[in-house]
């Protein structure tokens, strides 16, 4: 599938974490669909500055701004600075995420707050920002049917308990209802909040499960589809519920996991 480059044309889309990974992919999809980006990056600049000059470089509108999603005074400043820079915001994707691996019995506070921290209030934090401007502005008729769309990147980590992860699957968890709280505060506003939950996605956030053809036999076996998630997957899908192709969609997640929540180990009749 490509998207047409007037499909999101006069919309413009902050994407957190928007330097990496899945982040990076999305970005570079809305903005082929015609959006003006903001990429935001935690540590990596450089990447994000390359993304920005690709993306100028192809007639399109982007910029970067840094800022840490976990912390309330960052989020409004990164809020400030998209606005001056494009005068209003139609798009936020909530992509910024990380893991910090441990076995629950030895899990610090430090690595649950430090995940909650990005993962659950980070995505909080810049609903709320986006859902202010969407709701001073309201619905522009020319540019979408909506006041303004959030897409919350989740994970099939909301549903499927993770060993080790306890920290990584609560915040995800706690991002489904959130998700659909907004949305459903929201709906009658026209702001629509919906969440994609990928499933494996080969990005450097798990690169261990599939870097040797030994981690990546292995974790075929959770994958009906045969395959691992590649980044644009994600983006694909992040496109349709950015535009107006998605209207009639609310409070709902899509799941992009090549059927990893079916219970393929029940394939055989378990
Ligand atoms: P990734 O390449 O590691 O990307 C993570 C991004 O989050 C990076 O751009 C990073 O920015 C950013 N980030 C981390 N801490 C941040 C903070 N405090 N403030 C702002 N940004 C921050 O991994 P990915 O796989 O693309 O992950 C993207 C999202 O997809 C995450 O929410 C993840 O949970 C979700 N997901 C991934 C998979 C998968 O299989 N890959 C599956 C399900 C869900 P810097 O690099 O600048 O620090």
């Amino acid at each position: 599938m490509s998207f047409s480059p007037y499909l999101l044309k006069g919309q413009k889309a902050l994407i957190t974490g928007g330097s990496s990974g899945i982040g990076e992919a999305i970005t570079r999809h809305l903005a082929g669909a015609g959006a003006s980006v903001a990429v935001n990056y935690h540590s990596h600049s450089e990447n994000a500055e390359k993304i920005v000059d690709d993306i100028k470089s192809s007639q399109g509108e982007a910029t970067a701004i840094q800022a840490d999603v976990s912390k309330e005074d960052e989020v409004k400043a990164m809020f400030s600075q998209t606005l001056d820079h494009f005068g209003t915001i139609d798009i936020l994707v909530n992509n910024a995420g990380l893991q910090k691996d441990a076995s629950f019995v030895d899990m610090s506070i430090d690595q649950w707050n430090a995940v909650m921290g990005v993962n659950l209030t980070g995505q909080f934090l810049c609903a709320r920002e986006a859902a202010q401007e969407f709701l001073r502005r309201g619905v522009r008729p020319d540019i979408s049917s909506a006041a303004g769309k959030i897409i919350c990147i989740s994970s099939v980590h909301e549903i499927i308990p993770w060993q080790g992860r306890i920290n990584y699957a609560a915040s995800k968890g706690g991002i489904n209802i959130m998700m659909q709280t907004i949305a459903q505060e929201l709906a009658s506003q026209k702001v629509r909040v919906n969440s994609i939950a990928p499933g494996a996605i080969k990005t450097p956030i798990n690169k261990s499960a599939w870097e040797t053809p030994e981690a990546e036999a292995q974790l075929l076996q959770l994958i009906p589809a045969g395959r691992v998630g590649e980044v644009e997957d994600v983006a694909k899908a992040a496109v349709w519920l950015a535009s107006d192709d998605s209207d009639y969609v609310n409070g709902t997640t899509l799941y992009v996991d090549g059927g990893m929540t079916l219970y393929p180990g029940f394939s055989t009749g378990g």
